[in-house]
């Protein structure tokens, strides 16, 4: 069999291989696109741990913080259980650091930039920004995070990071010998009521219904804690203090009973809402809107796009949970852009 000409390679290299990628950047060009190897939807530990090892693997990153840049973790004073800061460290200076370290092996941030809409029906994919940036990517990590529900009070707002927190595990240690009070009537509620009894004195857990909404094992645990206190039909009027909390007005919704309840720290744990709502309809999530990922990895139901952080994590919501499965997903797209000769 005669063997195939040497120029016929060379033909091909041009016009199969080569052309094609050269007038794609060019159509780009023209339209004042971008295009990257991998684009990263977020900012908290997760998406800015994918950027440093994406950017180290050479996919040129292009990372979009969304409006609150950094993430939960910039609404929290001290992380102390973050491995390797014997100190502690300041939230918000942890996510500086992070992204400082995105920068250095070259990740393009875009920061308090929005990504709005995105089309993953074809690859490249491509997503839209609210600072009018049109962007094409190879792959895509979504680590959009996911945003505690707060009750909505003028107080709440006031006394936030002085007493007000959404994370018992992050910051119930700065309260131990102290009273202390959990909102909601779920698994958080019940779990970070049975973690802050181990550390407090007495815990109140105030629920707006007469049940718990709670797993069984977890209202068990809740029912055979003795310094845990259900305050049944039982809403937070007002979280009162000045440097500090010091109190709370509760009222009882079925007797109007209103008391005052001196405590030094309230711990709101009435829900999660996970920031996908661009992906509804696109990427597979459960009824409450958490991501759902192939087990053991970060990959979505469309090749190409990878999940991780809280975004697709309702259990462990942690910043060292939420950085280790950012890196995941750098791994999980390099091996994808690599099976796809474009790295
Ligand atoms: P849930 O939505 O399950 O529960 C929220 C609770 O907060 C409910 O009791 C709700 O009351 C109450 N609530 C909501 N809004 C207010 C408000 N404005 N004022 C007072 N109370 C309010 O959220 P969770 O975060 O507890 O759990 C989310 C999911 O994560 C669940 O599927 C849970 O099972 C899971 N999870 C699993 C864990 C585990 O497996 N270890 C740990 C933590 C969570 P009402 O009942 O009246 O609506």
């Amino acid at each position: 069999m005669a063997s195939v000409p040497f120029y016929f390679y060379f033909i091909y290299c041009i016009f199969g291989l080569i052309l094609p990628k050269i007038i794609f950047k060019r159509i780009l060009l023209i339209l004042d696109m971008k295009h990257t190897h991998c684009l990263i939807i977020g900012s908290g530990p997760a998406g800015y741990t994918a950027a440093i090892y994406a950017a180290r693997a050479n996919m040129s990153p292009v990372l979009y913080t969304g409006h609150e840049p950094g993430g939960q973790l910039m609404i929290t004073n001290d992380v102390e259980n973050f491995p390797g800061y014997p100190q502690g460290v300041n939230g918000a200076m942890m996510m500086a650091d992070l992204q400082a370290q995105a920068e250095r092996f070259g990740t393009e941030i875009n920061l308090g930039v929005l990504i709005e809409r995105v089309d993953f029906s074809v690859r490249p994919f491509r997503a839209w920004a609210d600072n009018g940036d049109e962007i094409t990517a190879d792959s895509v990590i979504v680590a959009t995070g996911a945003s505690a529900k707060w009750l909505g009070l003028p107080s709440e707002k006031r006394l936030m990071n002085i007493g007000v927190s959404a994370c018992a595990v992050c910051d119930g240690f700065f309260y131990r010998g102290k009273e202390v009070a959990v909102v909601g009537g779920g698994d958080t509620a019940a779990e970070e009521a049975t973690y802050l009894a181990k550390l407090c004195p007495k815990v109140h857990l105030f629920v707006r219904k007469d049940y718990l909404r709670a797993s069984k094992i977890m209202q068990e645990r809740v029912k055979n804690t003795p310094n845990i206190e259900v305050h049944w039909n039982t809403e937070i009027q007002e979280i009162l203090g000045g440097e500090h909390v010091d109190g709370v007005h509760v009222i009882n919704n079925q007797t109007q009973e209103k008391k005052h309840i001196a405590l030094e720290a309230v711990f709101v744990a009435i829900g999660h809402q996970p920031n996908t709502q661009i992906f509804k309809n696109i990427l597979d999530m459960d009824e409450t809107g958490y991501l759902i990922t192939k087990p053991g990895s970060t990959y979505t139901n469309i090749d190409g796009v990878f999940a991780c952080g809280d975004a697709q994590d309702k259990i462990y919501r942690q910043a060292i949970t939420a950085a280790g499965t950012g890196c995941m997903a750098a791994l999980d797209a390099e091996r994808f852009l690599a099976a796809q000769g474009v790295i």
